[in-house]
């Protein structure tokens, strides 16, 4: 059996696609606004991959800048700012914030009608409850890689590597929602010397850590399904949380790092953001 590739950048190519179409039937562009501190070359390079990408599709980008010494007050008085300005339809904060910010009081205060990274309570709520409109950028990334291989989830063996609240939890719920079999592993399921033991189980592997090979490549089970969220530079070379030679050679299919998870990710915040612009029309 051989394996098959799950290329993010080609699912992202034709999702960006439909979209472009339907952002150009629109009669307003949808805007979405992204608050930045701080200013690192990765948060200039991740503002400019979204200016391009929204250009593209026809979703307008505003950035709003803060120096990485800003108070709580000073981010909380943009986001009230953000979320009473009529002409911004999407709210996304870009994440790492600075220790003195406490993201979750961020997150709680941002309009749920804004949220496009599914990240207010209001949104966890409606997860929980198997209701949500508009979730994690990430899991809904991952959730569109996995049912782009056609198959079933059904009562199907899946482990999570990784219980963040902005991917492993939120993955877990979508994964508990197509009825597969969840196991959700963390830092002290391998301080136990278990992790090998539930990979090795897993028919669908989804690993969200950040540690580069992680993962080991022995440990997939022939046939599975394996989705590498983690991002890792290493000798200047970005790679992911699983041996990717050695787990192809025994994964049905595989998400490579970069070019799997992370495109796809990018092109859902747009998703969102025009799924919000559509919403808060509905609601005048
Ligand atoms: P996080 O640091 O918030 O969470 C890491 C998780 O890994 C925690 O649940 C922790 O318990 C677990 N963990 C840590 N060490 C472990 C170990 N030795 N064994 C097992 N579990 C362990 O990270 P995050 O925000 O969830 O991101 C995880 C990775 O995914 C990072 O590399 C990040 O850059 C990447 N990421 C990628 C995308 C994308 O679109 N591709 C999006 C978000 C995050």
């Amino acid at each position: 059996m051989s394996v098959q590739l799950l290329d993010g950048r080609k699912f992202a190519a034709d999702l960006q696609s439909a979209l472009r179409d339907e952002c150009a039937r629109l009669h307003a562009k949808p805007m979405l606004a992204v608050l930045q501190l701080g200013d690192a070359p990765a948060t200039h390079l991740f503002a400019e991959a979204q200016r391009k990408l929204g250009a593209k599709l026809g979703i307008s980008t505003h950035f709003v800048h803060l120096p990485d010494t800003a108070s709580q007050a000073q981010v909380e008085a943009e986001i009230v700012k953000l979320n009473s300005d009529a002409s911004v339809h999407g709210i996304f904060v870009q994440n790492p914030l600075p220790r003195q910010i406490d993201a979750q009081r961020i997150s709680a205060l941002i309009d749920p009608e804004k949220d496009v990274e599914g990240i207010t309570p209001h949104h966890m709520a409606r997860r929980f409850f198997a209701k949500a409109r508009i979730g994690s950028c990430t899991a809904l990334a991952v959730m569109a890689l996995i049912e782009s291989t056609g198959e079933a989830l059904r009562g199907k063996e899946a482990v999570v590597v990784g219980n963040s609240e902005i991917v492993g939890r939120p993955v877990s719920m979508l994964l508990l929602d197509q009825l597969a079999t969840v196991t959700i592993c963390h830092i002290a399921t391998n301080e136990r010397g278990k992790l090998a033991e539930h990979v090795e189980r897993a028919e669908v592997l989804v690993v969200a850590v950040g540690k580069a090979g992680i993962i080991k490549g022995s440990w997939v089970k022939p046939g599975a399904i394996v989705i590498d969220v983690g991002i890792n530079v290493v000798n200047g070379h970005t790679v992911g949380d699983v041996e990717f030679d050695e787990a192809s050679k025994r994964a049905k299919w595989i998400t490579p790092v970069p070019g799997g998870v992370g495109p796809v990710t990018v092109t859902m915040v747009m998703k969102n953001t025009l799924e919000a612009f559509k919403q808060q029309r509905a609601h005048g």
